[in-house]
């Protein structure tokens, strides 16, 4: 029906989530109307963020350097790491302005069923910087799903092999049974951090 430069826009846009293929022909007619500063600076932006982010050495957060923010700001307790399945759950956990300690962001959850083992997970890298770092607490914020919760007990069950002396928290209940966090509102998550427990 396109020439093919557009239905190549038309296809790369409807790989984006959410995005089917009405909206991806709105949206690629809506860029071909667009002045060339708009459309070409929505290109720029993308290349732009795949050639500059990487994930941080320490903690696997985004980072546009070796390492992201939250493991340069010396004003952050590093004895107190909170871990994380997705880059994207650190920013609602922020948005509390409960939490003033370090990040471990997984790259995930463990589920079997998809293929996703321990070995798939920055675990490994985690014990490691649990064992050899000064660290008081873990915080297991994975999202209360069932994929997030076997993670958390698995993670639980090897800090206490590893690493007994360290307390390992979960946040506490009342945040939406299988929703991920990226979803809960900061009140609600801020209850559920400030009453972690212990697992
Ligand atoms: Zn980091």
């Amino acid at each position: 029906v396109h020439p093919p430069p557009i239905q190549r826009l038309v296809t790369e846009l409807g790989k984006l989530p959410g995005i089917g293929a009405r909206t991806a022909q709105r949206l690629a007619f809506h860029i071909l109307r667009s002045d060339d500063a708009d459309a070409l600076g929505l290109a720029d932006a993308i290349r732009e963020v795949k050639s500059q982010i990487g994930l941080c050495e320490v903690c696997f957060n985004l980072a546009d350097g070796p390492r992201c923010r939250m493991c340069q700001d010396e004003r952050r307790d590093g004895a107190l790491i909170c871990v994380v399945e997705e880059p994207q759950d650190v920013i609602p956990i922020e948005r509390t302005h409960e939490f003033r300690g370090r990040y471990h962001v997984l790259g995930g959850a463990l589920s079997p069923i998809d293929g996703v083992d321990p070995d798939d997970l920055k675990i490994a890298e985690l014990l490691v910087r649990v064992e050899e770092g000064e660290v008081r607490e873990v915080v297991l914020a994975t999202n209360p799903t069932t994929t997030g919760e076997a993670t958390a007990l698995h993670i639980g069950e090897a800090l206490r092999q590893r690493a007994p002396e360290v307390a390992v928290t979960r946040l506490a209940s009342g945040l939406p049974v299988g929703a991920d966090l990226e979803y809960a509102d900061e009140v609600t998550l801020g209850k559920a951090l400030a009453g972690r427990r212990a697992l």
